[in-house]
């Protein structure tokens, strides 16, 4: 298990994380969300032991994680951290970035193990390429593939699908989280995309203003998001009776008692995304088609649950 217990930090006197505490269970993933320089990277470099905290404690079960101040050699058997600007070989193949820490020992056993990686991040037909000609999703892909080539006990992710293009995006999650559930590895990811998280995540842990402003599993913060931020993560959403309802939730009705006029429609596919106006806030709804401007129109919301 990993325990984080009431960390701060700070970059000379300005403070990013104060007082942080949470646990992640052997082979379970937590999702840590935050807004731009929320401190996401930050914290996950201290859990890695890159940097060294102001105060508080970090553990991957009996064993202290310490900072280059008290352990001289950054790194761990158990644990694996991809970084926002992942360091990869640009010389030499992609099979040999991601063999580079498998043991030479057992040649075809490497070789199937290669080709089980390559696959799992989807470069099969890339193995023999040089990294230095692949482009910035690929290299992500190669990154990812050589911090799970040894299976540690946990893996530190920041970001880990950012460059990676929407086409490959969605089976490459899939297969990346199976590899990882599958192995029981457990895993901290920060990411500001809920594609990452709502169906790969046992736990949310968002942090706002130093702090962590709630943490949930994906179910619990969907369904009662309490603060803007949270709800903002998920999709449009709109206040309505003071309770925040999502676009998805709100519907048109022949008569009601909430009156609004319509101002834009957004195409979204398989339905359009429609902004009125009501007592001078915005509602979002969906729509299965496009409403002209300033029509009125009745709304009603249905329960989440
Ligand atoms: P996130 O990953 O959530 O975007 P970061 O952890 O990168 O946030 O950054 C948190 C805060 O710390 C930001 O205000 C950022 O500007 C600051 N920061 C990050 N790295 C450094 C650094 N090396 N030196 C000084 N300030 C930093
Ligand atoms: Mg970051």
């Amino acid at each position: 298990m990993l325990s984080v217990t009431k960390v701060s930090f700070g970059y000379k006197e300005k403070l990013v994380l104060n007082s942080i505490s949470f646990l992640v269970k052997k082979g379970n993933c937590l999702s840590i969300v935050g807004g731009s320089g929320s401190g996401k990277s930050t914290l996950l470099k201290l859990i890695f032991g890159e940097m060294d905290v102001s105060s508080g404690s970090i553990a991957w079960g009996q064993e202290s994680i310490l900072g280059p101040k008290k352990k001289l050699v950054v790194g761990h058997d158990f644990m694996k951290y991809v970084a926002q600007e992942f360091d990869l070989m640009p010389y030499i193949s992609v099979a040999e970035n991601i063999g580079a820490h498998l043991s030479n020992f057992f040649p075809e056993k490497k070789k199937t193990r290669i080709d089980e990686l390559l696959k799992t991040v989807e470069l099969e037909n890339f193995s023999n390429t040089k990294v230095q000609f692949l482009s910035g999703g690929q290299k992500q892909r190669v990154a990812l593939a050589r911090a799970i080539a040894r299976k540690p006990e946990i893996i530190l992710l920041d970001e880990p699908f950012s460059h990676i293009d929407n086409f490959k995006k969605q089976s490459l999650r899939r297969k990346f989280f199976g590899f990882l559930k599958s192995n029981n590895i457990a895993c901290l990811m920060a990411t500001h995309d809920k594609d990452d998280v709502l169906p790969y995540a046992d736990n949310i842990l968002v942090l706002e203003n130093q702090r962590v402003l709630i943490e949930g599993s994906p179910a619990e913060l969907y369904n009662n998001p309490k603060y803007p931020l949270v709800a903002a993560f998920f999709g449009d959403y709109s206040v309505i009776n003071n309770a925040f309802c999502y676009a998805h939730q709100v519907y048109l009705v022949e008569k009601s008692n909430l009156k609004a006029v319509t101002k834009q429609a957004f195409y979204r596919g398989s339905f359009f995304l429609i902004e009125a106006e009501h007592m001078g806030s915005l509602i979002y709804f969906n729509h299965e088609s496009k409403i002209p401007e300033n029509t009125s129109v009745y709304l009603k919301v249905k329960s989440l649950l």
